[in-house]
């Protein structure tokens, strides 16, 4: 971290209160908000937080922090799950917040793509698409709330990374602020542009490090006419493995999300959720979520249920039901996307985003199983997620009062269980403070090197978020 006299916070304050106006520059209890992150497992205090409204404002005060050597930690919707948003304790990082950058630029469904601010908040972008016949097909629990500024950042997945990729495919063009206050404008709507290095996929899932983002192009892809919504049952997660290699060969890229949700989350939400109701009559081991969609209007329901029967005569099902309306299917979703919210009823959530080879997925879950009795019947596995990408939230339930010391330990056994089937601890969350040690010892040492080597490059004085992905010392530390 870089530690700033009270001296230049207080000048760089002063002169951002020139800038941008006193309404958009927040203090003392004010500051709450930006400082504590969604599910209130981080908090941090930051010096004061700054509301700039252009990509102009954004450079200026940039450059006020290079000039004052004032950390600066970027901020979209605070709804990112790593500790990697919010200032850390010290009290003198300032958070920039991205929430005012929030016009849409430009639609165009002729060239397939939208053109937005990085404050825009996700389900606006989706929103957008909609009203130009297009779709933007970034989905995931927090889009009512996160930016797409933060989604960028952190390389978002979600429940369509199965057919349109993770956020990274879907970015054609960026507009950056540099470490230095420099705008790099790299904002073009093109899908082939071979000159040399493709330099906006150093700041997709940079979280903050490398860069501010303040718009990007977004790739739109054709809408989803009609959509089918299956809820069916297994016995095993090797089980729900096979379904998904029989699916594919079936339905092929019109599988655009297929969940894997354990017994016990299922019933945690038909519990602790109000309203929400089992699709099927029976409590069952595994559930699985498949949702089917083309630009069509018609047709696709009819070949959806002739592949189900035959699964059931196959015997590769147990039970299933089909959303006979968006009622119903926005309850198939509930289920899968209320599972923290459900299992926070029980006790403290001890939160994972895990990926292996979708073959070692059955292997992981029996692993943790049997890890985690040893801790005894206090501690629950809750396994769910896009078993479609070979990612799980392998997650935990543990009393509350014993969060501090268990999550470490749990985290220590399923980390060395990841490693030993040659996964990768963070699929889509990403790094933050919360896993900036953990990814030293798991990354070959020339890929760290030429991490640190960038951060440097870039950001020479180490003011943007200093503290995240990547520590590289000051010269001065
Ligand atoms: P923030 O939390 O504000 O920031 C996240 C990181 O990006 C920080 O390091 C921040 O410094 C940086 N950052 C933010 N904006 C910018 C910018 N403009 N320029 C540079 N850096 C910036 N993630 C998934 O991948 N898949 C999921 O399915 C998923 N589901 C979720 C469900 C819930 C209920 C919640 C709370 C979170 C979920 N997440 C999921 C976490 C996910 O990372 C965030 O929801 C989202 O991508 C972060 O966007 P944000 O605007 O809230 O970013
Ligand atoms: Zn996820």
């Amino acid at each position: 971290m870089i530690h700033p006299t009270d001296a230049a916070l207080s000048a760089f304050k002063s002169e951002a209160l020139a800038l941008i106006g006193l309404a958009n520059v927040l203090s003392g209890d004010d500051t709450s908000l930006y400082d504590v992150d969604f599910w209130k497992q981080y908090a941090g205090k930051s010096a004061f937080v700054l509301r700039p409204n252009t990509t102009a404002d954004v450079a200026s005060l940039v450059a006020l922090a290079a000039k004052h050597g004032v950390a600066i930690v970027p901020q979209g919707g605070n709804t990112g799950l790593v500790n990697g948003g919010i200032p850390d304790e010290s009290g003198s990082e300032v958070v920039l917040s991205l929430q005012r950058l929030n016009r849409i630029r430009a639609v165009d469904p002729a060239g397939d793509y939208i053109t937005v601010e990085a404050g825009v908040i996700l389900a606006e972008v989706q929103k957008a698409a909609e009203a130009a016949d297009r779709l933007f097909p970034l989905a995931l629990g927090a889009e009512g709330s996160c930016r797409i500024g933060g989604n960028i950042a952190t390389n978002a997945g979600g429940v369509n990374v199965l057919r349109y990729g993770m956020t990274r495919d879907l970015v054609l063009g960026l507009e950056v602020v540099m470490a230095d206050g420099s705008i790099l404008d790299l904002l073009k709507p093109l899908r082939k542009d071979n000159t040399g290095y493709d330099l906006k996929q150093l700041f997709i899932g940079s979280e903050g490090t490398l860069g501010i983002i303040t718009a990007a192009t977004l790739r739109l892809v054709a809408p989803a006419r009609e959509r089918v919504t299956l809820w069916l049952t297994v016995e095993t997660p090797q089980s729900a493995v096979e379904l998904f290699r029989h699916c594919r060969g079936v339905f092929g890229d019109l599988i655009s999300s297929f969940e894997l949700i354990s017994s016990y989350g299922v019933e945690a939400a038909c519990t602790h959720l109000p309203g929400v109701r089992r699709p099927v009559s029976e409590p069952h081991p595994w559930h699985v979520l498949i949702e089917l969609a083309w630009t069509f209007t018609t047709g696709l329901r009819e070949r959806a249920e002739a592949a189900i029967a035959d699964l059931f005569e196959e015997g590769r099902v147990i039970d299933g039901a089909i959303a006979e309306n968006e009622a119903q299917r926005q309850m198939m979703w509930r289920i899968r996307e209320g599972q923290s919210e459900a299992t926070s009823k029980i006790g403290y959530v001890v939160r994972s985003d895990v990926t292996v080879a979708i073959s070692d997925i059955p292997a992981l879950v029996a692993r943790c199983d049997e890890f985690t009795a040893e801790f005894g019947p206090e501690v629950a596995v809750l396994p769910f997620g896009h078993i479609g990408d070979g990612n799980l939230h392998m997650n935990f339930v543990v009393p509350r009062e014993k969060a501090k010391e268990l999550a470490p330990r749990l985290f220590d056994q399923l980390f060395a269980e990841v490693d030993a089937l040659k996964g990768s601890i963070s699929a889509e969350h990403g790094v933050g403070r919360a896993k900036r040690d953990a990814i030293v010892s798991r990354k070959p040492e020339g890929a760290l090197s030429l991490m640190r080597q960038l951060k440097v490059t870039l950001d020479p004085q180490r003011i943007l978020n200093p503290d995240v992905v990547v520590r590289v010392n000051q010269k001065t530390d």
